[in-house]
């Protein structure tokens, strides 16, 4: 927008009886600016009214978060996410802008090379809906992990046998082999669909394990709750120790399960060291918290609630006396605590659990609000540049 006084020189150059291209030339603007408005259609002292964007920086804000904590996650799935929290855009506004953010999962931004065994489904070799005539049955069953990923059970189920993955994959129907090529154990794509039971069965007799214990463990058979985000990250290693695995166990865990209860583990996402929480029994307690909220939230409006919450919280406490409970108090106990187990202390990690009790406190009071989305964009306002934290 020109400024008023500019504007009125262009009237007062025009009633002179100059055309637009010379009061261009003259003021130094573009002609098309001069004549939008000598010709009303700018008015002086009104801005151009553009289209709101309707993927909004929560939204991106949102997306960027979620393609972190699961790299395989698919767009379309982020979309349904996006929509359930009233992304009001379509299908190309969303795909518009992710692109014009730069945002895409880690997973999809290396481009896929010769020996990549991923492809589309549609081009896959027509599937084998028979198990061998003969389906041999395993000397030693494996009983699955909650969120295991498919990949990872049969690998475990072929190294208890003393087998390779191969091998396995010889004696299963070709599903299995589509499915792990596929790289996204929740994709349940149509030509997978109709097989799916009938590997499902396979499986169990092969493992001589139950249907029942797969298909509630293995995200892959798609019997647990498709639409809830998930994050990917690896079992708690006390829990899958208790049963004897003593190597990492990748799994999908609920986007807002942070910690192992039960052992006070800080679950990282995958490849991040877990940190034990034993010193800092509050950020378990908030863990409880996060789990009573979801009886009236949705697991995405609890997500977007505890990025936007995680932004806002304050550097220092107000008051002196604050300190005890304030998080970086906490973000040194761990880091002292965590330090003799050999985990670096420039983990983002620690500055996440750190900070858990307090952004679970912030995420309630925002879906608790009257207006929770005025709430969070409010609080997006003000929160300062996630880079401080860096600072540490
Ligand atoms: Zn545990």
């Amino acid at each position: 927008m020109l400024p008023r006084d500019r504007i009125e020189k262009i009237f007062a150059l025009s009633t002179a009886g100059l055309s637009a291209r010379a009061i261009a030339k003259q003021l130094g603007h573009a002609p098309q600016t001069i004549s939008d408005y000598l010709n009303g259609r700018k008015t002086p002292g009104l801005r151009a009214v553009s289209r709101p964007d309707l993927f909004t920086d929560i939204f991106a804000g949102y997306c960027r978060q979620r393609f972190a904590e699961d790299p395989h996650l698919r767009p379309s799935a982020l979309f349904d996410e996006i929509t359930e929290l009233g992304f009001k855009g379509s299908r190309s506004t969303f795909y518009r802008g992710l692109t014009r953010r730069l945002l895409s999962p880690p997973d999809h931004r290396q481009p896929r090379t010769q020996e990549d065994p991923r492809q589309d489904p549609f081009e896959m070799p027509r599937l084998s809906m028979h198990a061998p005539r003969h389906a041999p049955v395993l000397p030693r069953s494996v009983a699955p992990i909650t969120g295991e990923t498919l990949i990872s059970y049969l690998t475990r189920l072929a190294q208890a046998n003393h087998l390779t993955l191969t091998e396995v994959l010889t004696v299963l129907p070709s599903w299995f082999s589509t499915k792990i090529n596929n790289h996204d154990d929740r994709a349940q794509h149509h030509t997978l669909i109709p097989a799916t039971t009938q590997a499902l069965h396979a499986l169990a007799h092969l493992a001589r394990t139950t249907t029942t214990s797969l298909a509630r463990a293995l995200p892959a058979f798609g019997t647990t709750d498709a639409h809830s985000p998930v994050r990917a990250t690896t079992a708690c290693r006390r829990c899958t120790a208790r049963r004897g695995i003593h190597q990492p166990v990748p799994i999908h865990l609920p986007t807002h399960h942070k910690i192992c209860t039960r052992h006070g583990i800080w679950l990282s996402d995958a490849d991040h060291p877990h940190l034990d929480l034993a010193a800092c029994p509050e950020i378990i307690t908030a863990q409880h918290r996060a789990n009573r909220l979801l009886r009236r939230y949705t697991p995405q409006q609890l997500t977007l609630a505890h990025q936007a919450a995680a932004r806002a919280i304050p550097s220092w406490p107000t008051s002196p006396a604050a300190i005890p409970l304030h998080w970086r108090h906490r973000l040194l106990i761990l880091q002292t605590t965590n330090h003799r187990n050999n985990i670096p202390t420039d983990q983002d990690d620690y500055m996440h659990a750190a900070t858990y009790p307090d952004a679970i406190t912030l995420a309630a009071a925002i879906l608790h609000a009257p207006n929770s989305h005025a709430t969070q964009q409010d609080l997006l306002a003000k929160s300062p540049c996630p880079s401080r934290y860096r600072q540490l």
